[in-house]
């Protein structure tokens, strides 16, 4: 029997419920890939790939490994190389700047806006004066629509424009959010998204995928995704990598794709009841007009003792909540080397302090929530 004293604890992320949903679907769709047994590249890939494009407007779509694979082939099909500056916010999750340093490139850290998490415009312009200061070449805006919502490319591409960068978004959270009526995939040169498991859109596995509208772009990275082929796989014409997504997942990923939007619309209900009942006890996360967020994170901002409090206050009601980011990107043992924007990052550095997520997916039914809202609301009285 269930002790009826310790209330059961919730998931913060329900891929259970959504299994549950999707039924015997993704079985059966893994099961047809295992009998074909065209494991590599398979005719799912193919039909994922048109399927993503259309369902965000993008002209070309390519998967891929996972979301850093993504944001590495654009990085490795651009040439960003040693002496390149490439500005990325530092309140992010790794990846961002992870591969800008791997191809020995240099990733300037910009600070972020308080009210929405995303890159700040005037901290782009101020790092892309460092950058020069430096002696950096200004090549590569990383926006990061971070927790789902989509970055502020009405002024970041413009001043991308105007110093001659290139704008590479990181939707690896925001794939199926929208832009004044455009979907996320379609902004600046090149989009990298991850389906990671835990993301809005995630497969079984690892996974990810570039949007671009550029024909010679993608022509390039498809064959970077496969050790820089040429006209057959044993004709190498330029250095890739083993980038790709398996036809396992594809199938995976065209079941969860046919149920997304109902799953957002889910999320985004769920976001405006957290809203209205917690938005007098703390800073809740609000969305500009025009634009919608898939909530891959729901993130209160709080005095940082209160919110170590709550997070203290919620775990015994069985209540999992998150701290993203514990750390900024600088303030890493593997970052705090690389040059952040002149005036420093002061928004980041108190965002790390007062963040806290609370249980989010598209199965957050209204007694769960309630539960959620009622004892986060003891806990802030
Ligand atoms: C998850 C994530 C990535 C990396 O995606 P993977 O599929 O895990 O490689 C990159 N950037 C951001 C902002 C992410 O959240």
């Amino acid at each position: 029997m269930h002790d009826m004293t310790e209330p059961a604890a919730i998931p913060f992320i329900d891929l259970g419920a959504q299994r549950r949903r999707l039924g015997a679907a993704v079985d059966q769709a893994v099961a047809r890939v295992i009998d074909h047994g065209q494991y590599i590249l398979g005719p799912e890939v193919r039909e994922l790939e048109s399927r993503l494009a259309a369902f965000c407007g993008a002209k070309h779509a390519l998967s891929c490994a996972s979301g850093t694979d993504a944001l590495m082939l654009v990085l490795l099909a651009q040439g960003i190389r040693p002496g390149d500056a490439v500005f990325c916010p530092s309140f992010t999750f790794c990846a961002t700047a992870e591969v800008v340093a791997l191809v020995g490139a240099t990733p300037l850290f910009v600070d972020v806006e308080a009210a929405t998490f995303n890159m700040s415009p005037q901290g782009l312009e101020r790092g892309i004066a460092t950058a020069k200061r430096l002696g950096l070449k200004p090549a590569l805006v990383i926006p990061v629509d971070l927790f789902g919502l989509p970055a502020d490319y009405d002024a970041i591409l413009p001043i991308a424009e105007r110093h001659g960068l290139k704008v590479l978004s990181d939707a690896a959270q925001s794939f199926g959010a929208s832009h004044r009526g455009r979907k996320v995939g379609t902004f600046g040169l090149a989009t990298a998204t991850s389906f990671f498991p835990a993301k809005p859109l995630g497969c079984y596995g690892d996974g990810g995928a570039v949007f671009t509208d550029d024909d010679q772009l993608i022509e390039v990275l498809r064959s970077l995704r496969v050790h820089g082929m040429g006209s057959d796989k044993y004709d190498n014409v330029r250095l890739g990598m083993t980038g790709r997504l398996d036809t396992i997942q594809a199938a995976v990923l065209l079941e969860k794709l046919k149920i997304f939007d109902d799953e957002i619309a889910a999320r985004d209900r769920a976001a405006a009841a957290y809203n209205a009942a917690l938005k007098d006890l703390a800073i809740v996360p609000r969305v500009p007009e025009g634009l919608t967020s898939v909530w891959a994170q729901y993130t209160l901002r709080l005095r940082p003792g209160r919110r170590d409090r709550l997070a203290a206050d919620l775990r015994p009601q069985g209540i999992p909540t998150a701290i993203y980011y514990p750390k900024a990107l600088h303030q890493q043992v593997a970052y705090r080397h690389f040059p952040v924007a002149d005036g420093g990052l002061a928004v980041t550095e108190r965002l790390v302090d007062e963040v806290i997520s609370l249980p989010m997916h598209g199965y957050l039914d209204d007694a769960t929530q309630a539960r959620i809202i009622e004892a986060v609301r003891r806990a802030l009285a």
